[in-house]
């Protein structure tokens, strides 16, 4: 009846975004925007560089990527600090939730030490992973319940849905330019960031990487 999983997906749903709109975008200031001179790629790549290097960066926020998001509450809750993203996502007033949570899987590390803005953390022992899956399975099976025990008994969705948990599965929509995708990547797919929110950024990062192969190698060079 109710599923658990162990991880975020993303999927690509729509891009309009390339290397060489960002060349086109950073030759009209000279007037000189000619499609002609995007075959030599290598002097796109240079520009992209220069223009990376030198933090001119308005020629990057010309295109766009949606994402599709699959991932728990506590992770959306970060992401949607990101201003600059415009979200559509699954509403738990109109729809009745899915009973789908987020347990860590054993490869999650989850002792931490250290002190706030440098914390570590490492893989546990045996008996915490199946303390941790024990729990939390237990909590969900005995949450989701109750959600559908108050809306058989009539009770809206919208109330309902306040016995759920942080790790409930939400889907969202996320749509950003390229410069701003960058930003994102470079505070979430980044050593310090939530593990999970991580993984999101990670999915995210492949497919920027596969849309935009120049910038993405000036990015990487920062
Ligand atoms: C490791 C980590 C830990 C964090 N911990 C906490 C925490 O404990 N508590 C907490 O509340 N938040 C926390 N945050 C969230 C953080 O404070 C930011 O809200 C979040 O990372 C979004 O960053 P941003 O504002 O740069 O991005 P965006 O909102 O995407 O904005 C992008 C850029 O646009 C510009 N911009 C956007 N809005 C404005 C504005 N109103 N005024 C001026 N410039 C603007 C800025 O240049 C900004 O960098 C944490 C983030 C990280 C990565």
């Amino acid at each position: 009846l109710v599923d658990f999983v162990t991880d975020s997906e993303v999927t690509l749903v729509d891009a309009a975004a390339s290397d060489d709109m960002v060349a086109l975008a950073a030759w009209v200031s000279n007037g000189n925007d000619d499609v002609e001179k995007l075959q030599d790629q290598k002097r796109v790549a240079g520009l992209i560089k220069f223009l990376y290097r030198n933090r001119h960066m308005s020629p990057f926020e010309h295109g766009h990527f949606t994402f599709r998001i699959d991932t728990p509450i506590f992770v959306a809750r970060e992401f949607m600090r990101h201003r600059t993203f415009s979200f559509n996502e699954v509403s738990g007033r109109y729809t009745e939730m899915k009973p789908r949570f987020y347990v860590p899987s054993t490869r999650r590390p989850i002792v931490q030490s250290g002190k706030i803005g440098d914390y570590s953390f490492e893989e546990g022992e045996e008996h915490q992973y199946f303390l941790i899956n024990s729990n939390m399975t237990e909590n969900c099976e005995n949450a989701w319940s109750r959600y559908m025990v108050l809306k058989d008994c009539g009770v809206a969705n919208e109330v309902a849905r306040m016995v759920l948990p942080l790790n409930l599965m939400t889907q969202f929509y996320a749509t950003v330019d390229p410069r701003n995708l960058m930003h994102f990547l470079s505070l979430r797919n980044e050593a310090q960031a939530l593990y999970e929110i991580r993984s999101v950024a990670e999915q995210m990062e492949k497919y920027f990487a596969d849309i935009m192969p120049l910038t993405y190698d000036a990015f990487k060079e920062r």
